[in-house]
């Protein structure tokens, strides 16, 4: 295979989505640059893949770029994986890519799931462009400055947002954003996906009545869809 740094898009959940092309150039590579090396462990083993995996996280991120241009020059193909859908997409490895591409190597991607554009395509409002804004700040005055910055956005909004925040950012869209039509996608390709359309409030509610557990993606409608 062709020296370079591959991107490979793995499932967001459901282990059939991998793409037959990515089994291949896991196979293929000399070097798997994971995430974390023991939730992509299970990933290789479901699909018999021997090739060997180092750590590629934000901690070690720059100190992996040496290693991986030395690879390089030596003529070897190196994949990069993250936890869960394509890698760099609120995920480490944009600093790899930029130096990998800089010192003139093959830099290429191997398209997969990503949760972003498979919630948007599920919300009905993907036809006429998106912001992706990733994961809102953690802490409420940041988070708040974000969702006013969105007041005029007539395009809809794509945030993620983890388990343990899900219902404070629900609360702060009510309150910045009001009756703006919202959907969310919870736990997409999974036994348990669960989609929701309504305002802030009535998706903060329908969490609350049942459980607010899982990975989601919160769209935020075009103002004037009703
Ligand atoms: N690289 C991934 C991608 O391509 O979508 C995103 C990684 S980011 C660290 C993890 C966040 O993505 C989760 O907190 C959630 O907001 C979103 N996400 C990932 N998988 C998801 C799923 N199956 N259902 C809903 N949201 C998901």
């Amino acid at each position: 295979m062709e020296c370079g740094l591959y991107l490979v898009g793995t499932p967001i959940g459901n282990l059939e989505d991998m793409t037959f092309r990515a089994v291949r150039i896991l196979t293929e590579v000399d070097v798997i640059l994971a995430e974390d090396t023991r939730k992509t462990g299970i990933l290789l083993k479901h699909f018999d893949i021997q090739s060997s995996m180092v750590s590629c996280h934000k901690f070690n991120e720059q100190s992996r770029v040496d290693r991986v241009l030395s690879d390089l020059s030596e003529g070897k193909s190196l994949a990069l994986v993250s936890d869960a859908g394509m890698p760099l997409i609120s995920d480490p490895g944009s600093r790899l890519v930029r130096a990998v591409r800089d010192a003139g190597f093959l830099v290429t991607a191997i398209p997969g799931p990503t949760a972003v554009t498979t919630a948007l395509a599920l919300s009905g409002w993907g036809e006429d462009g998106f912001v992706f804004a990733g994961f809102p700040p953690n802490k409420r005055a940041g988070r708040r400055r974000m969702l006013e910055s969105f007041r005029e956005e007539l395009r809809p909004v794509i945030l993620y947002e983890s388990t343990h925040r899900i219902l404070k950012c629900l609360r702060d869209i009510e309150d910045i954003l009001e009756d703006r039509p919202v959907f969310f996608a919870r736990e997409l390709t999974k036994k348990f996906e669960t989609l929701f359309t309504g305002t802030a409030r009535e998706c903060a509610e329908f969490l609350e009545q049942r459980s607010s557990k899982g990975e989601f993606v919160v769209i935020l409608g075009p103002p004037e869809t009703p």
